[in-house]
């Protein structure tokens, strides 16, 4: 899960005015925006002779899991004697399927030997897309990640470690704020210099941390809440408020504080006060000495965010590549049933036609409004409470400017340095922020140009819905314009436009309830072996769905260790 410094790092987007020429509808090329339409497991649950079908299917594909049958399994063994009943199956390969899988691989090769990974489309990664062309290297979904331990165990353990890329840790982040770009303090020396709060507003926030403010009001508190009762309206409106379109694209009067930042949330809880829970997680952590590094692990030099060489897409890709013929894609999950002795049997829709196949248990990484299509036959309690998370569109708009198109004030030693830009929903644009993507990391643009990856839209502004991609660069555009690039400037080149109908889970007040919910309907119902992960079980940040992946792969491994059948 997101911490309020991970949202210093995990940003976002911005727009700009109708001086676009975006080319044509998809005229670079592009993919169209993502769909999530899936089909309910009902309607596809295979019938008899569909069900033969799928024998000739498997046995064309020499696929190494069992075939359905009329007749269950007995004790979950399948029918050719148990060679072929996977241990596992892994459902969805965006980035938290595949860092399951890996870290079943890495971490618990014993046990789980017999692991798929299943993908509906016709490419891993999920959210994350990267796309080169012309010279410009950009992305479609997230544009970088926090450089973790187990992020960068992950790295390692797929062979990337000389492709990784990190952000200079020096660089500025800014929010606007009064139509100025301000820089946000990087470290405390900072925090009396910075001009993007006023002196009473750091007082208030100082006073507040240090436990001067109203006590916790004994109800979940959403994060505006918290952050105005801790930290004063200024941090808020100010810092948070920009930070948490960044991270989640969210409105914060509804996102949940111990949900969405529950590393914060917790240091009021355990300390009374967000100092006082600072100083007893110090104290706490040199009280219990770490486990050694990983000496394999490379060594960020300071905060910053990290990417590859050639964007974010060569992670799972090498991940897929590594795990080989163990992912399947355009595998898109249909139905799946609950066998008597044990275990499931999955059918899925393939290019070769339905598939099924059995297997002791299944991690579902699907985002949670196809898994409980999926789940409904099995639990129709934990089909309801996985039907609540609320996903809001988000788009993420590629364009570039000649550097002559920045604004002289924004240059520093005549370049365009720093993270990103963040902007408060009441400062009059619509662009969430802006990523200065060919500032973070080398050759994102050809020589004289820059490269802004803007993100617009979320919870506060779903209306992006029913703009073309044209409208979409042009807000972007006149954005851009009130602050960053000289209004005078030439059209902008639109590169990629991406609209994301349900982007991001947002953890709303009450998430960890109706996630437990979840759990414990799956758990009365006996829907034993079966997983949930993904981002709306672990956190939406990169780094959060990677532990979330460890943490997946120790509960798969510990239940195939005590699987009667084993
Ligand atoms: C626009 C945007 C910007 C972001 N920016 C950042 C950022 O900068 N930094 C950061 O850390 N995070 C960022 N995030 C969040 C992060 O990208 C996501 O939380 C993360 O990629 C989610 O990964 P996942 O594997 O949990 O889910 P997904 O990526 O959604 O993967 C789920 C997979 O399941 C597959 N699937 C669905 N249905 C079926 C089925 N029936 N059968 C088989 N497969 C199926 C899907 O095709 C998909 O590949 C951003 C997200 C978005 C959308």
């Amino acid at each position: 899960m997101a911490t309020l410094t991970d949202l210093v790092h995990f940003t976002t987007t911005s727009t700009s005015s109708g001086h676009v020429l975006f080319p044509a509808t998809n005229c670079h090329g592009l993919p169209s925006s993502t769909s999530s339409t899936f089909l309910n497991s009902r309607n596809f649950f295979p019938s008899s002779p569909t069900r033969r079908r799928d024998r000739l299917n498997c046995s064309r594909l020499k696929f190494r899991c069992s075939v359905s049958t009329i007749t269950p399994p007995i004790k979950g063994v399948a029918p050719d004697g148990g060679q072929s009943e996977l241990d596992c199956v892994i459902v969805g390969a965006g980035i938290s399927g595949l860092c399951i899988a890996q870290a079943l691989a890495t971490k618990h090769p014993d046990v789980a030997q017999n692991v798929i990974v299943t993908e509906a489309k016709d490419r891993v990664g999920g959210n994350i897309i990267t796309v080169e062309r012309d010279g410009f290297l950009w992305e479609e979904g997230p544009n970088s990640f926090q450089p973790s331990d187990p992020m960068l165990t992950m790295v390692v353990d797929s062979g990337l470690e000389n492709d990784l890329v990190l952000g200079d840790p020096n660089a500025p982040r800014f929010v606007l704020w009064g139509g100025k770009l301000r820089p946000v303090p990087s470290k405390l020396a900072d925090l009396p210099f910075f001009d993007l709060m006023s002196f009473a507003g750091k007082l208030r926030a100082g006073f507040g941390a240090l436990g001067l403010r109203p006590p916790p009001p004994g109800h979940e508190e959403s994060v505006e809440e918290f952050v105005r009762r801790n930290l004063g309206d200024e941090v808020f409106e100010r810092l948070i408020e920009p930070f948490c379109s960044g991270v989640y694209a969210g409105d914060p009067s509804t996102l949940s504080m111990k949900a969405a930042f529950g590393k914060v949330w917790k240091l009021e809880q355990n300390g009374g006060s967000i100092i006082g829970g600072t100083f007893k997680a110090i104290r706490e952590r040199n009280n219990s000495p770490k486990p050694p590094r990983d000496p394999r692990l490379p060594k960020p030099k300071g905060q910053t965010v990290g990417s590859f060489k050639k964007g974010l897409t060569m992670l799972p890709e090498a991940i897929s590549t590594r795990l080989g013929s163990k992912v399947k894609l355009s595998w898109k999950l249909s139905s799946i049933v609950k066998l008597d002795g044990g275990g499931y049997s999955l059918a899925y829709e393939t290019p070769d036609g339905l598939v099924s196949l059995q297997t002791k248990t299944v991690v579902m990484t699907v985002p949670s409004y196809v898994a409980s299509g999926l789940l409904r036959p099995l639990s129709a309690v934990a089909a309801d409470a996985l039907s609540k998370f609320y996903y809001p569109p988000v788009a993420a708009v590629s364009v570039s400017y000649p550097k002559k198109a920045i604004r002289p004030d924004r240059l520093i030693d005549g370049e365009l340095k720093g993270f990103g830009q963040l902007h408060p929903r009441s400062q009059g644009v619509e662009t969430l922020g802006t990523i200065y993507s060919s500032s973070l990391f080398p050759n994102r643009a050809p020589p004289g140009r820059i490269l802004l990856l803007n993100y617009i839209g979320g919870a506060t502004n779903t209306g992006i819905l029913s703009k073309t991609k044209s409208q979409l660069v042009e807000a972007v555009d006149r954005d851009l314009r009130k602050m960053l690039i000289n209004p005078n400037a030439n059209d902008p080149l639109a590169l990629g436009v991406r609209v994301w109908p349900q982007a991001i889970p947002q953890f709303l007040i009450g998430h960890l309830d109706i996630l437990n919910a979840t759990k414990i309907a799956l758990s009365d119902g006996g829907i034993q072996g079966m997983f949930l992960g993904g981002n709306y079980v672990s956190g939406v940040a990169l780094g959060r769905c990677v532990e979330g992946a460890y943490e997946v792969a120790a509960e798969v491994n510990d239940f195939l260790s005590r699987y009667l059948y084993k």
